[in-house]
């Protein structure tokens, strides 16, 4: 569709009443990405990268290195400290990369292209992170983590591929960053763009439908290899989503795609029967200065009084500790949000994508004791209402 065209029916799309649906009960959902991308190689590679002249440490992202095990399991131990009222703890899901990259083969052709490490056969050459993967399964087992689809890259492949034979600065920066075993750093150089998404593209930017439709099967299929099940819910890395994207969910048994925050949209079905989520409550400590507490529950709280869930987004670089500990402080806010929210609702509920999806369908969600009703209400909204609700 040309770009004028597409953006007309958009406008129209946006005028368009919406059912968003409402619940007469506070929930709580929590949603975080990032999960299995590596970043900076821990010590040994911060100093490789200061030695090749990058000044690390300007913003939190220099820092961002991987989970290990034991940021895993403390994750899973302040979870499992808190209930519900049907005794459920909270369940964090995680947006996982199913691939990194193979940094020896490229090596060994001068970088000259783009080849994977898919995840679910290890990380990268010079990685430890001992029992990680067990980490990940026994949280998963505990029903505090719900594995979800990021995507393969978070990167956009065809704006990286564009810079492989550069001699200028781009180019340069990435075989500095290679070299280091760092696939990049994306406030330094956010040329590299979105999976889905490619900043110097044509048009919208978007990968045509066909590309992502690829892009998404195969992120699907590493899914199911590193987690034996299909993913439910997905989260477009940097939110960058369209039609095509949605329509490629879809089509690889997708139910619940997981949209940004800044506006408070009702969760609602789109054509494709894919349930849009928007985050509500953004839990970035280890990225926001302005953090507070406070702002978080009463974020929480509006959601509760206009009957929306309360979706946090709280991305895994809070949990991270290898080179900064920025686990600590996260989870000590988290385990007192917590708290606050179960001294002050008596009926709170923590559920996964999967339970909201279950629940607007059928009016119950499946817990260990039975199935729990909630009542669900549909009332219309528009698009362009909400836009302008998120401007004020
Ligand atoms: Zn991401």
């Amino acid at each position: 569709m040309a770009l004028n065209v597409r953006k007309i029916w958009r406008r129209g799309i946006d005028l368009l009443p919406i059912q968003g649906f409402h619940f007469d009960r506070p929930l709580v959902l929590l949603q975080s990405d990032d999960w299995g991308r590596i970043g900076l190689r821990d010590r040994e590679g911060l100093d490789q990268l200061r030695t090749a002249g990058l000044e690390l440490g300007e913003r939190p992202y220099d820092f961002y290195t991987l989970e290990t095990a034991e940021d895993v399991c403390a994750l899973q131990q302040i979870l499992e400290r808190h209930r519900d009222s049907t005794g459920r703890p909270p369940c964090v899901a995680m947006n996982f990369l199913l691939a990194n990259l193979d940094f020896r083969r490229m090596k060994g052709e001068g970088f000259r292209q783009i080849h994977l490490q898919p995840l679910a056969v290890g990380l990268p050459d010079g990685w430890q992170r001992p029992n990680l993967f067990d980490a990940y399964r026994s949280g998963i087992t505990g029903g505090v983590f719900y594995p979800s689809l990021h995507g393969t890259t978070h990167f956009c492949r065809p704006a990286v591929e564009r810079h492989l034979h550069d001699d200028g600065e781009r180019g340069r920066l990435l075989r500095i960053l290679w070299e280091a075993g760092t696939p990049y750093i994306h406030w330094r150089m956010p040329w590299v763009g979105y999976e889905y998404w490619d900043p110097e593209g044509s048009g919208d930017r978007f990968l045509r439908a066909n590309e992502q439709s690829g892009l998404i099967g195969q992120a699907v299929g590493q899914f199911s290899r590193m987690f034996s099940a299909l993913p439910h819910s997905a989260c477009a890395p940097g939110y960058r989503a369209n039609e095509d994207t949605h329509q490629a969910w879809a089509q690889h048994g997708i139910e619940v795609a997981q949209d940004g925050p800044g506006t408070l949209t009702p969760p609602h079905l789109d054509h494709n029967g894919i349930l849009h989520l928007y985050r509500t409550v953004e839990f970035e400590p280890a990225v926001d200065p302005a953090f507070s507490l406070d702002t978080c529950l009463h974020r929480a709280e509006e959601c509760f009084r206009l009957h929306l869930p309360a979706i946090v987004s709280v991305h895994s670089i809070n949990f991270h500790s290898s080179v900064k500990n920025f686990r600590s402080h996260t989870l000590a806010l988290l385990d007192e949000f917590f708290s606050a929210l179960e001294a002050k609702y008596s009926e709170l509920f923590y559920l996964h994508d999967r339970d909201i999806f279950q629940l607007v369908h059928q009016g119950w969600f499946e817990t260990k004791h039975g199935p729990v009703h909630v009542n669900v209400t549909k009332r219309s909204f528009t698009r362009s209402a909400m836009a302008r609700g998120a401007e004020t």
